[in-house]
């Protein structure tokens, strides 16, 4: 038998949450006259446990998704149907994102699209996906930055360490050739590889504004909707009917 410790053998191994809870188990084993193994099970578990709540800590942070825009928080009584059942399932089977398949929202500018977004993406999270939203705004910067080191393509490779990734609101602002095509080298480097997760508020027919010249539009597009998930929300906007709902309030006190 060694002569190390077992607090330093469990560090050795690094078992460090069984280190520190070792004793209280066995007492609790002890006092209640446990077997050998449901012991080692207990601690096992234990250990286990405490490993999932912390990489499912470090995958959140490391999404920075949008706090607190989770499905449960949303109020799908403001959309049709088929839009919640298609939300529902995507949150509920992660299969898409085994498949490297697209979710597109689009709508109007208020409806819910980000929140949405953010709760799939959350969803996946929980379900222990590796996730990253970017505004489109931002991953732009991102890109071009990488391009400008000439580091593209290890850029768009350390993203691939994310199954899915969140581009909010690309159709924002209308791009310049160099902000448009280190865009599309994004989707066409993650095209049936890995999904991505898009919002827009402007329809497929007028993303030549997104992008600077048609044929890339036309191959963006082609690349996105090949296999993807599109959810057209229609629902008045969110944030006005939460406005006036406030007026009516203050109107009637
Ligand atoms: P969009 O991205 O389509 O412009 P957002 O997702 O930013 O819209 O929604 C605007 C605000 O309204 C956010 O605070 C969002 O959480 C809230 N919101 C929108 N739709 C809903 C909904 N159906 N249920 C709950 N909150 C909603
Ligand atoms: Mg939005």
């Amino acid at each position: 038998m060694s002569e190390a410790s077992l607090e330093v053998l469990l560090k050795a191994l690094r078992l460090g949450f069984i280190g520190e809870q070792v004793e209280r188990i066995e007492a609790q084993a002890v006092a209640e006259g446990w077997s050998h193994s449901r012991f080692l099970k207990c601690l096992c578990e234990f250990e286990h446990t405490e490993r999932e709540n912390r990489r499912l800590a470090r995958y959140l942070k490391d999404a920075r998704l949008p706090v607190g825009k989770s499905l449960s928080g949303f109020d799908f009584a403001a959309c049709t149907k088929l839009e919640r059942r298609r939300v529902q399932q995507l949150a509920a089977d992660s299969t898409w994102v085994k498949r490297a398949e697209n979710v597109l929202l689009f709508g109007p500018s208020g409806v819910g699209k980000t929140h949405l977004a953010a709760g799939v993406g959350l969803a996946m999270v929980e379900k222990g996906i590796p996730v990253r939203y970017f505004t489109a705004t931002n991953l732009v910067q991102l890109l071009q930055q990488a391009k400008l080191n000439l580091a593209l393509e290890k850029q768009l490779v350390r993203l691939d360490h994310y199954p899915v990734v969140v581009i909010d609101d690309i159709g924002y602002v209308k791009r310049s050739e160099s902000e448009s095509s280190v865009l599309f080298e994004l989707i066409a480097h993650r095209y049936e590889r890995h999904s991505l997760v898009i919002t827009s508020n402007h329809p497929f027919r007028d993303w030549d504004q997104i992008f600077s010249d048609t044929t890339m539009t036309v191959s963006a597009v082609d690349r996105l909707v090949h296999h993807a998930t599109l959810i057209e929300i229609e629902a008045e906007s969110y944030r006005k009917k939460a406005a006036q709902a406030r007026q009516q309030r203050q109107s009637a006190t």
